[in-house]
């Protein structure tokens, strides 16, 4: 019987689509940590992440907030001096976290990627007004106002649409779609 994947490997495997080098490369310089800029708001910072992730402590790279917190700007992979796409592993530890359900329930962030990739997948668009309402309410309320203000403002300025519109060929998309994310569980 084959032996069961490590996390570490489990997650490498998640990279399948990425051109980075393999996690076990890292040299644990920082370069990314210095480099996000958001890690003051991570639980731990990408070079940890990294770290943890080779270390397979997963339980402790599953509870933390990290891959939520990033802001996909690329600049670590850019950076890093062992050409390790650290991005794209902050997607696949969060697509392994939706998968296996191990977030927690009060964050924003599972929400809204899952209603994100629905919509993409079953319009082949974004649609914001679907989208708004995974994250507004988690805010203040001067803040739900001022988004639905801006909100208003751009469907009155033609710049967002009132209803939910359909690219053409969207079976061709979904067909695409379905060949680069298994949508719905890699389990
Ligand atoms: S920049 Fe690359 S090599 Fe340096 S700690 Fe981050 S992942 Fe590791
Ligand atoms: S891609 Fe994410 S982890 Fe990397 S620098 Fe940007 S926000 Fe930080």
């Amino acid at each position: 019987m084959a032996a069961k994947p490590t996390f570490s490997q489990e997650i490498s495997n998640l990279l399948y689509a990425s051109k980075g080098n393999p996690l076990k490369t890292c040299i644990q310089c920082g370069t990314c940590s210095g480099t996000c800029p958001v890690a003051e708001f991570m639980d731990q910072t990408p070079r940890r992440l990294i770290g943890m992730i080779n270390a397979n402590l997963k339980e402790d790279v599953l509870a933390c907030n990290t891959y939520w917190f990033c802001a996909s700007c690329y600049h670590c992979t850019a950076r890093c001096p062992s050409k390790i796409d650290i991005a794209e592993v902050m997607y696949a530890v969060k697509r392994y976290s939706i998968w296996h359900k191990t977030y927690s329930e009060d964050l924003v962030g599972p929400t809204f990627s899952e209603t994100f990739v629905r919509t993409i997948v079953n319009s082949g668009r974004s649609f914001e007004p679907v989208l708004a309402p995974t994250y507004m309410f988690s805010m203040g309320i001067k803040e739900v106002l001022q988004e639905a203000y801006m909100g208003t403002q751009m469907m009155l300025k033609g710049r967002m649409p009132v209803l939910p519109t359909k690219i053409k060929r969207l079976d061709n998309f979904k067909e695409m779609i379905r060949r680069i994310i298994p949508v719905g569980g890699g389990k």
